[in-house]
């Protein structure tokens, strides 16, 4: 047997597909990782069969399909009244993982440092580590979990080359304000810094509207925007998702995206294009998403767990330090197990240790499921 010496030795199996895993062994309700219960469009579904059909089954431009790339130009426009070009700008990926993933890849060399905002979505910490990269943690704290500029800006340093933010922020549902992106952008102003802001829940939002890295002017040349098209359709098993970035940049993450994947499935491409054709699709996400936030909030009322509210995404938090003293990844493994519902530590989107006794849940779910869940958790 060879000696495999591993490029990721603190990286195990991804928290999500431990805790669906419990879940199904538990046969526990599944408020962990992150996707909806119920169905996505019967009209999406019908487009993708006739996608098909229609022979959309050979290799698409590696770039992604023309139609769905103008689909998304309009949608910036109309979003964001950011004009981007169709052609040299937008890079369609398979799902967003794999956009942060050759963004990163692409941009980060040997040594140079990247600043994430914990608690931090899984994905960036280990490309980042496999770019050769080192990764510096800025910590969200309680009771707002807003970043403090001033705390933030003494983590740049003439290494740091990339800045990762999330918004809508996967998991505390706090969401960038036209001010923090001048404050981000007044940290890096005069220095040579890219911002890759993850932006996957960008039509889920409950206060306020969606700021895109790409409204900022000073930020648009130095940014790039993720998209999926799983958290905004309900159909994350599709992995479609995209890149926006200036012409030099996208130019370097096309070369690292053209030898993950090369391209994207073919006829979810047409499918989605066609879909999204109409606003009506993505505006009225976040309406169906605060109901569901709000249902599960007022059913979680009469339960000693204390829930933050959430701005934003599918996601909102819960301290539990009334009922336990447990840490968070043994106390989630117990709620599996003695009460029926799978939920997500907050220490393991963490660079540093935490112990805040914080958990996740998901309400992408149908009322039932939520109502159920509530109901097991109002019993503890
Ligand atoms: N970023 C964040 C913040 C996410 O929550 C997720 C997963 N839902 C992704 C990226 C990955 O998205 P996709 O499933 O399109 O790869
Ligand atoms: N983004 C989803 C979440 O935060 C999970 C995606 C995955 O399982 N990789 O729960």
């Amino acid at each position: 047997m060879p000696k495999i010496s591993s490029k990721l030795p603190n990286v195990g199996t991804t928290i999500f597909t431990q805790m669906s895993q419990l879940a199904i062994e538990h046969d526990a309700i599944n408020l962990a990782q992150g996707f909806p219960n119920f169905d996505c469009d019967r009209r999406l579904q019908d487009l993708l069969n006739r996608a098909t059909r229609n022979k959309h089954n050979q290799y698409a431009p590696m770039s992604g399909v023309p139609a769905l790339r103008e689909v998304i130009k309009d949608k910036i426009q109309n979003c964001s009244q950011v004009a981007v070009d169709v052609d040299a700008e937008i890079t369609i990926t398979s799902g967003a993982t794999q956009a942060i993933f050759s963004t990163i890849l692409a941009l980060v060399r040997q040594g140079d440092e990247v600043i994430v905002i914990d608690p931090a979505y899984d994905s960036y910490k280990p490309a980042i580590t496999l770019a050769g990269g080192i990764v510096k943690a800025y910590t969200l704290r309680r009771p707002d979990f807003k970043v403090d500029w001033d705390e933030y800006k003494s983590l740049v340093t003439d290494k740091t080359r990339l800045l990762i933010v999330n918004t809508p922020h996967n998991p505390t549902g706090t969401v960038m304000t036209k001010p923090d992106w001048e404050a981000l952008y007044q940290c890096i102003a005069d220095r040579d810094i890219l911002v890759l802001s993850d932006e996957v829940y960008e039509h889920i939002i409950f206060e306020g509207n969606h700021h895109s890295v790409l409204e900022h002017k000073g930020l648009r040349d130095r940014a790039i925007s993720v998209s999926s098209f799983g958290k905004t359709l309900h159909c994350t098993g599709w992995k479609v998702g995209y890149a926006v970035a200036s012409s030099k940049i996208t130019a370097e993450i096309r070369k690292v995206h053209q030898f993950t994947t090369f391209s994207v499935h073919t006829p979810s491409q047409y499918a989605i294009a066609q879909y999204i054709d109409h606003p009506s699709v993505y505006e009225n996400l976040a309406l169906m998403y605060r109901r569901k936030r709000d249902l599960l909030q007022e059913a979680l009322s009469d339960s000693r767990l204390r829930i933050y509210d959430s701005q934003g995404t599918f996601f909102m938090l819960c301290d539990y330090s009334e009922l336990s003293d447990a840490d968070d990844v043994t106390y989630t493994q117990q709620l599996v197990k003695e009460c029926g519902v799978a939920t997500i530590p907050l220490s393991v989107f963490h660079t540093h240790p935490y112990d805040e006794k914080l958990i996740r849940l998901c309400f992408a779910k149908t009322d039932e499921v939520l109502l159920t869940a509530a109901d097991r958790l109002c019993k503890l």
